[in-house]
């Protein structure tokens, strides 16, 4: 047990409290670090078409591969690097590795094969932070990737905390000619007045609205609602947390356009989605 004072409160903290508190003020002392020592990864998870199956790209997701605590996943270290703002950093890292990743991927591809996507998340933070644009824009230029092949993505959260930049930057983004999606769509507090004049191109409903989509009425309704509502506003719908072929095949009837989930592929490195762009590619061999 230890006790810890700030203010006038004391917090009692047990031993796994305790070595938890520990674990994430050393990862919050290491994090400023990461970029440098190399240590951030770029994970690939795959988008597809949920009528035809055909891919339309990836998601980048960030990992960070620490020295001693392993492989440590966003859940863990965002909202680390959210508070003490090494986001901005670790984003523009991001920016620039799925830009060159996706250059990899569609090299991988057959050339007669149309352009993939990558989308890359852009937190709060970072969407605040007054050099975003330009790490965007820069990506862009050093990896020679078309605009129109980068979508981002920010929360619904994100969107509405100030509506003005939003408007602001989302323009300045569509400008540049690159995607732009709404993340998570469902678990925030959207103004619908504000959600029509943004220049979003994607819906992405969020997963816990699809992971009980066959069983529950409810979730079916919202499912429903938001798709209208997307395509209503011009938005295409990408569904996240697609584990089952009748999830899919469900969303499909219902007017969704994409699919995300372990069904198709989890978050994988770049050799790995390059094998499994290669799995994906090849023709089905008929069996007689
Ligand atoms: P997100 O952007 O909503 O990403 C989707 C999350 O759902 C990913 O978790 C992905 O691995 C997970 N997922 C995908 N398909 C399935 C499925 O079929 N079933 C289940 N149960 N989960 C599935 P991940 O990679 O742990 O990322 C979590 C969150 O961390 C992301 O949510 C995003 O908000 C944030 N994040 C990840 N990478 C970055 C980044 O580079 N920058 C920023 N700012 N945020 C990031
Ligand atoms: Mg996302
Ligand atoms: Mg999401
Ligand atoms: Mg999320």
């Amino acid at each position: 047990m230890a006790r810890r004072q700030s203010g006038r409160r004391v917090w009692v903290l047990n031993d796994g409290e305790q070595a938890e508190a520990g674990a994430a003020l050393r990862l919050h002392n290491d994090m400023h670090l990461a970029v440098a020592r190399g240590e951030l990864r770029a994970w690939y998870q795959p988008q597809l078409d949920a009528h035809s199956g055909a891919l339309v790209g990836f998601e980048a997701l960030m990992r960070w591969q620490h020295p001693t605590h392993g492989l440590v996943f966003p859940s863990v270290f965002i909202p680390l690097a959210e508070d003490n703002g090494q986001i901005v950093p670790m984003g523009a890292w991001m920016l620039e590795r799925a830009c060159a990743d996706l250059l990899a991927l569609q090299r991988a591809c057959p050339p007669d094969a149309p352009p993939l996507r990558v989308a890359v998340n852009l937190s709060l933070r970072q969407f605040c932070d007054p050099q975003v644009y330009e790490h965007v824009a820069q990506a862009l230029a050093r990896s020679g990737l078309a605009p129109t092949q980068l979508e981002l993505e920010i929360t619904e959260g994100t969107a509405m905390v100030n509506q003005q930049h939003t408007l602001d930057l989302l323009g300045r983004f569509k400008q540049l000619g690159c995607m732009l999606a709404l993340d998570d769509f469902g678990t925030g507090y959207s103004s619908l007045a504000y959600l029509k004049r943004f220049p979003l191109d994607v819906m992405k409903i969020d997963q816990s609205f699809v992971r009980h989509i066959l069983s529950d009425n409810e979730d079916r309704a919202i499912v429903h609602a938001i798709i209208t509502l997307a395509h209503h506003l011009g938005m295409k719908v990408i569904a996240e947390g697609v584990e089952q072929a009748a999830q899919q095949q469900l969303l499909a009837s219902m007017g969704c356009e994409l699919v995300q989930g372990y069904l198709h592929g989890r978050p994988m490195p770049l050799d790995e989605a390059l094998a499994w762009l290669q799995a994906h590619q090849r023709p089905l061999v008929k069996r007689t």
